[in-house]
């Protein structure tokens, strides 16, 4: 073995560029964790290359201080120095993604044997232990004797000093083992150990899946079905047949709370080799989840898009399920897009790339082989979907909505707003409550008597009096989740909300789901693919608010959200109908939403992109540059526009203001590229050289490629 190791220590400096030559001690290789002395500190580094030779001299190479217990596969270290150059990241920050959970070890207990020689059966049958002859047993260590010889080994527990007593006198043998922290799964819905007969639908699409599951390098396929068209079962038998061809699946899910589902779906069906990866783990379990990943013992991984890192080798499936959810973005550096990365890493291991969705992104339309989903699996209609035109109407609920609420045993209802309501004015003078770090309204929290700052998370109390005239009169404007909730309470039935501000959104779809009228308010959290058969009836308040967001993207996102609303209802026998209230009622994506029409939607959204030049007839990249004062900030910006001078085969838009975020004045640039790595490099050698100016302290840039 070469007597070189590269390490890249872990570090968030983005100045620094590794990797670094150590000297390679015994059993290390690509993937091997290190503790590394550098400069005058130790860092955990990881080995991403061997070497023969090194430019450093021979007194100057040093040994690392020690080598960690985890290490990653190799795939993952070249997954990472792709993801790196992918999103103008560093190779040390998109390492730190795929390294093994820090700050937590194997938990070890003291774990009890019964000796098994014959001469300690001998002596404890006669009541006598080796070391302490005279006397007998007494009656506790006896049955905990007995116990032990009948169950086999066990962990000492709080039976320890009993035990140890035992030891001493060589009838049984303590050691340390490690223990797992296990990690429960919370059941939902009927268990179902069998697998259901499946539709003709789901027979076809499955034969296609298995199809490319049986080939070497796979085609990437999204599976789009209408909602309740039995997606989840097409996941399950294809990870049964990845399982059985001897390789290993991932699952990626929006969020884990929103979706435990299809987590208790696939732990009843293949039991303890699945393993989930998410934020609300311990570190301990986490780090036990991770280990029994990495050593094999697992072979299934479910989370969120961080489990797109999951150290499995030999992998032969990744599902990506809901594709379309915008949780798939991270927002850290890098800003790594889940479902990119997932496509690389099925192409790198010849794995499936299995995307699902009953809205899927116009992007994933066009780039994948799609199969079809149209009808649901027990045969039932779409519902109906109406539009309520809300351009003559005060108040947030139409007459018509309110009737049907009142006649629904259940429903669900969306209002993408969070708070009480969404902007404070004084009616004497009228001074507007704005956060004092961010160009944005405060939004009302009546139970916390807050305004609250949704960007930045500022925090005041509610005035008494405006604070410019001294007026009593407040005004409140608009309307959120928290004040719909009690306008609900009105209609009767039992309200239950779900949105950011709950601490607890498992519990109140479980209290939702027992309640046997009721009626669940809530964000877009409320759309997330759960099944309730007993909702009859499902509400949008204000299908615009997406709209107005000024984003390529407004159209997809409305569409998708009434749809995923729409989907929710008439899950049952008792069949159900939609309610879409909306001040623009031609838009094409409400519209097509309430004809369930998603060929004529994705045809019409492509059409717009292509003459627009939006993804994915072109890469974005998108650059903001902050800083404390306006003028330092303009500069910067500026020069990172002169930077850029011409791209080949690009568009460079902007600076453009963007409004003042935590105390920092901001601005974007916007580049449509046609070569995305060609853009990349060109991106990312621009702030390098502007930032390189030490007279810009205080400015700060990100780099987002492919912004959602
Ligand atoms: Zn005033
Ligand atoms: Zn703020």
């Amino acid at each position: 073995m070469p007597p070189v190791a590269k390490v890249e220590p872990i570090t968030t400096a983005r100045a620094l560029r590794g990797p670094f030559d150590y000297l390679r001690p015994d059993g290390v290789g690509v993937g091997s964790v290190l503790v590394v002395p550098f400069g005058h500190r130790d860092v955990v580094g990881v080995v991403v290359a061997l070497a023969e030779t090194s430019e450093l001299a021979d007194d100057r190479l040093v040994a690392p201080r020690r080598v960690l217990d985890h290490d990653l596969p190799p795939e993952l270290v070249e997954l990472a120095g792709w993801m790196a150059a992918e999103y103008c990241s560093t190779p040390a920050r998109a390492l730190s993604l795929v390294s093994p959970p820090p700050g937590a070890r194997a938990k070890l207990a003291w774990w009890a044997t019964p000796a098994a020689t014959a001469a300690a059966a001998a002596a404890s049958d006669a009541g006598e232990g080796e070391g302490d002859k005279a006397r007998p047993l007494s009656e506790r260590q006896r049955a905990l004797l007995d116990g032990l010889r009948e169950h086999g080994a066990r962990a000492a527990g709080s039976d320890l000093p009993a035990l140890r007593r035992l030891a001493g006198r060589g009838l049984v043998t303590l050691e340390r083992r490690t223990v797992r922290r296990y990690v429960s799964h919370e059941a939902v819905g009927a268990r179902r150990v069998q697998p259901p007969p499946l539709t003709p639908d789901q027979l076809r699409v499955l034969g296609e899946v298995e199809l490319e599951l049986g080939r070497a390098a796979p085609e990437p396929l999204l599976l789009h079905g209408v909602t309740g068209s039995g997606k989840t079962e097409i996941y399950l038998r294809a990870a049964a047949t990845a399982l059985d061809h001897g390789r290993g699946v991932i699952v990626l899910v929006p969020e884990i709370g929103l979706t435990p589902q299809i987590v208790s779906r696939f732990a009843d069906r293949f039991g303890d080799t699945v393993a989930v990866l998410h934020s609300k783990l311990s570190a301990g379990e986490r780090h036990d989840e991770w280990s029994r990943l990495r050593s094999g013992a697992a072979r299934v991984c479910i989370g969120p898009r961080s489990a797109v890192f999951a150290p499995i080798e030999l992998l032969g499936l990744i599902v990506l399920d809901e594709e379309h959810d915008a949780s798939y973005k991270h927002e850290g550096d890098p800003r790594y897009d889940a479902r990119h990365v997932a496509a690389r890493r099925a192409q790198q291991a010849g794995a499936l790339l299995l995307a699902g969705s009953a809205t899927p992104r116009p992007e994933s339309v066009h780039r994948l082989r799609r199969v079809r989903l149209r009808h649901r699996v027990d045969a039932q209609a779409m519902p109906p979907v109406q539009i309520v035109d809300m351009r003559e109407t005060a108040g947030a609920l139409h007459p018509d909505t309110s009737h049907a609420l009142v006649d629904a045993s259940k429903s669900i209802v969306l209002l993408n707003r969070r708070g009480w309501s969404n902007f404070v004015d004084c009616r004497s003078c009228g001074h507007a409550w704005m956060c004092p770090q961010c160009d944005v309204a405060l939004v009302l929290h009546r139970s916390r008597a807050q305004l609250s700052c949704h960007h930045c998370g500022h925090r005041e109390r509610v005035p008494a009096r405006c604070t410019q005239c001294g007026s009593v009169s407040v005004a409140r404007h608009g309307a959120g989740t928290e004040r719909l909730e009690h306008d609900l309470t009105q209609i009767g039935h039992e309200v239950f909300r779900l949105d950011a501000d709950v601490a607890d959104a498992g519990a109140v779809l479980r209290r939702f789901e027992q309640a046997r009228r009721g009626i669940l308010v809530g964000t877009q959290m409320v759309a997330k693919g759960h099944d309730f058969p007993d909702v009859t009836l499902a509400v949008v308040v204000d299908a615009d608010g997406t709209l107005r967001f000024p984003d390529f993207r407004a159209e997809e996102r409305t569409f998708a959200l009434v749809t995923q609303l729409a989907g929710r209802a008439g899950r049952g026998p008792a069949g159900g109908r939609v309610l879409v209230q909306t001040l623009s009622p031609d838009a094409p994506s409400i519209s097509a939403a309430a004809r369930h029409d998603a060929d004529g939607f994705l045809e019409g959204e492509l059409m717009r992109r292509e003459a627009l030049r939006y993804p994915p007839f072109s890469h974005l990249i998108r650059i903001v540059v902050s800083a404390p004062e306006l003028a330092a900030m303009r500069e910067a910006a500026q020069a990172v526009r002169v930077q850029l001078g011409a791209i080949e085969t690009a568009q460079v838009l902007g600076p453009a203001p963007l409004f003042r975020l935590r105390g920092r004045e901001r601005a974007q640039l916007v580049i449509k590229a046609g070569d995305r790595a060609g853009a990349v490099r060109a991106a990312g050698a621009a702030v390098d050289a502007v930032a390189a100016d030490r007279r810009r302290r205080g400015v700060a840039y990100s780099v987002d490629v492919d912004p959602q």
